[in-house]
């Protein structure tokens, strides 16, 4: 432990950033970087608590308590408390692949649980790791390392998204050829297509790390749908195992009146072509821009916050946002306590942004959209809504019941749905003859990864449903560990 005094003497602080205002501009990340003096100060906060929690990973009421892959966070707290950057690097590698992509997007299910939260404001540990790897590419710290030798044995991994990296990295350096199969023009995922560039930077951050897997040896080949343009039955044919990991892209869809009028999207397709357009520099036709309109944003977790910040920097109008769940409260309520994750009310960045522009937090709670209106072209022109309460039905289950007096009418040229997916899309799965779940998701169990097909292992969100990036690394990493297993009879790869 660095200072034990420390959590007394220092307060919770996180990085500066750049005013909303300023950001919403242009599509830089706005974090800046904190003087390595007050990382120390920072790091010096963690109490190594005899029992930390904030490493656990453990699921309660459904929701991660702790860090899923297991960061040692206090061991690398310790370290950066004492100036030893590059060791901090090392441990914080050894159960993370890719800490610049979690030090950016995760929403640190280990504070949550730090001890220090107890009391007082838990210890930055998101940003923390962050700087670490920052630190350490900037040092040149972080270089290829391609396995010393090669088991001649061949993967491939269907899907580039963080478990499919996290899977591609380990299989790797355990010696195996690895091949990663991805339908879009560049690898990343959600990573590269979902998460918009303010929030993690593609050419610098993500670009990354996919030309130092390829240098390790890893085999990229975009534009190929497995099913489609790769024949499904030749991967067990041309490789030795199959690792599936093809997210959970079917969204959500509100099939109310009207919902077949033009400029009304999926939230994907919107963020999907303008992180595309950024990229190339040219909005091709799938292009759809927010600027002038008025904006309606119909779900209010990560995707819609994404969608609220994109359509700030295209230059909206105006801007809406509805969810259907009550405001949490501002205090972790009794029946969550501490160290479950807190369910508590948080402006994120995309609703900062329409404050400082529209003057309120655009999010209406408890609200949903029961029609669109369309005008004479065939295009929506507004969105109506009502506020609605959580009533049980004669079953026990709550369902929602709309209040009368509470129609509203809000006008909108462009309504973008993010009401989260319905797991993964399935003519894949139906071509191997994979099992499902009941949530139709593919049926292999958390630990082991196998599916119901010897050979085919599968992990991150087309397994467990649409959850985090920490999440798909946990995974991508235990299905590696679980495929060396069954190509090798044993394994040294971690969880
Ligand atoms: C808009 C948005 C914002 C998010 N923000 C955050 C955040 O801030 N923090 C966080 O922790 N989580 C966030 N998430 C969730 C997180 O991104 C996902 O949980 C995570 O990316 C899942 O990883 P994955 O590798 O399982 O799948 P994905 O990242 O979905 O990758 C799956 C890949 O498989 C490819 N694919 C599918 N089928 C085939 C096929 N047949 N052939 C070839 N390729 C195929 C897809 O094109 C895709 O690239 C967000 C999700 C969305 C949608
Ligand atoms: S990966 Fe997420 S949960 Fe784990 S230490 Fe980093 S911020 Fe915390």
């Amino acid at each position: 432990m660095g200072k034990p005094t420390g959590f007394i003497e220092y307060l919770r602080e996180l990085p500066s950033e750049l005013q909303p205002d300023s950001r919403i501009g242009n599509w830089d990340e706005f974090h800046l970087p904190m003087p390595e003096e007050k990382l120390q100060t920072q790091a010096a906060r963690c109490m190594d608590c005899g029992t930390p929690f904030c490493h656990t990973g453990t699921m309660l009421k459904g929701m991660a308590s702790g860090c899923p892959i297991n960061n040692l966070i206090p061991e690398w707290n310790d370290l950066i408390y004492r100036g030893r950057w590059r060791e901090a690097l090392d441990r914080l590698h050894k159960t993370n692949n890719f800490p610049e992509f979690t030090g950016r997007v995760c929403p640190a299910p280990c504070e949550g649980s730090c001890v220090l939260g107890i009391h007082n404001p838990p210890v930055t540990i998101k940003n923390i790791e962050c700087s670490i790897i920052d630190k350490g590419w900037e040092e040149g710290w972080v270089e290829p390392e391609p396995p010393t030798k090669r088991t001649g044995k061949k993967v491939a991994i269907i899907g580039s998204g963080p478990a499919g990296l996290c899977a591609a990295a380990q299989l790797n350096k355990a010696g195996h050829w690895i091949t990663v199969f991805e339908r879009e023009d560049r690898p990343g995922g959600l990573l590269m297509y979902g998460i918009p560039n303010m929030k993690l930077d593609k050419k610098q951050v993500v670009q990354r790390r996919l030309d130092q897997l390829e240098q390790e040896g890893v085999k990229f080949i975009c534009n190929t749908e497995v099913g489609k343009d790769f024949p499904t039955e030749n991967l067990l044919k041309e490789f030795d195992a199959v690792v599936l990991c093809t997210g959970a892209t079917k969204p959500r869809d509100l099939p109310i009146e009207g919902r077949d009028l033009k400029g009304i999207h999926f939230a994907m397709d919107f963020l999907t072509a303008n992180t595309k357009a950024l990229l190339d520099n040219s909005k091709n036709g799938n292009f759809i821009s927010a600027e002038g309109k008025d904006v309606v944003i119909i779900g209010g977790g990560d995707t819609g916050t994404d969608c609220v910040g994109t359509s700030l920097r295209h230059g909206c109008k105006t801007l809406a946002q509805l969810e259907i769940m009550p405001q949490p409260p501002l205090e972790r309520a009794p029946d969550n306590p501490w160290p479950e994750w807190p369910k508590i009310y948080r402006m994120d960045y995309g609703q900062e942004e329409a404050a400082a522009k529209f003057g309120a937090d655009p999010r209406s709670y408890l609200t949903t959209a029961t029609k669109f209106e369309g005008d004479e072209k065939g295009h929506v022109k507004a969105v109506h809504t009502v506020t609605i309460e959580w009533q049980k039905n004669e079953q026990g289950r709550f369902i929602p019941s709309p209040v009368p007096g509470t129609e509203k009418v809000i006008p909108a040229q462009l309504v973008l749905l993010a009401m989260g997916f319905l797991g993964p899309e399935q003519p894949l799965l139906d071509a191997l003859g994979l099992e499902r779940n009941a949530r139709s998701n593919i049926k292999a169990d958390y630990g082991k990864y196998a599916t119901s097909i010897p050979g085919v292992f599968a992990a991150g969100d087309c397994r467990r449903g649409q959850s985090l990036v920490v999440w798909a690394f946990n995974e991508g990493r235990g299905a590696a560990r679980e495929c060396d297993r069954y190509l090798m009879g044993s394994t040294d790869l971690p969880g």
